[in-house]
């Protein structure tokens, strides 16, 4: 399916079932990471002991940034000072702005760095737009289980597919 919309790696996986061999094989260094439904359920505070272990091993290999659209910078900065990584919050995804900010402060070449998250509308078509890999993962529930019937994003796939 062609789509202006699109991942370079719609993986069906929940985050913590992305290989990191696999990313360094797609020449990744950077990544920048969405927050909610990504590394948790936007109706919780914990973050699951497996995203954690997760982002604990991407630090070894990759550089690091959250990047959410969630205007409360008090939910994401507990979170980014939880995993210990930068952060910005309000990200306006998929206006470039932002992201073009983040990706100039990692300081990379652009074909090393991709974007992971659950949306297609926000994150996929940010990093679209900033020519940098996207990876779509599957959106966590409360409980930090991948969600099985995601509705925003079949809508969203089929959207994308009438905006070719
Ligand atoms: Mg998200």
């Amino acid at each position: 399916m062609n789509s202006i919309v699109k991942a370079h790696w719609d993986s069906k996986l929940p985050i913590y079932d992305i290989s990191h061999l696999k990313l360094q094989k797609k020449g990744i260094k950077s990544l920048l990471i969405d927050v909610d439904g990504t590394l948790l359920s936007r109706q919780s505070n914990v973050i699951p002991l497996n995203v954690k272990k997760w982002i604990r091993e991407s630090k070894k290999l990759f550089s690091l940034y959250l990047i959410s659209n969630n205007p409360s910078d008090e939910r994401i900065r507990k979170i980014a000072k939880e995993l210990d990584i930068r952060y910005k919050s309000n990200a306006l995804k998929p206006r470039k702005k932002i992201t073009l900010d983040v990706i100039s402060e990692m300081n990379e070449d652009i074909k090393n760095i991709a974007i992971i998250g659950d949306r297609i509308f926000t994150d996929v078509m940010v990093g679209n737009r900033c020519n940098i890999q996207t990876i779509l993962v599957k959106r966590l529930s409360r409980k930090g289980l991948p969600l099985k019937l995601n509705l925003t994003l079949i809508l969203e796939k089929l959207i994308s597919i009438f905006l070719k």
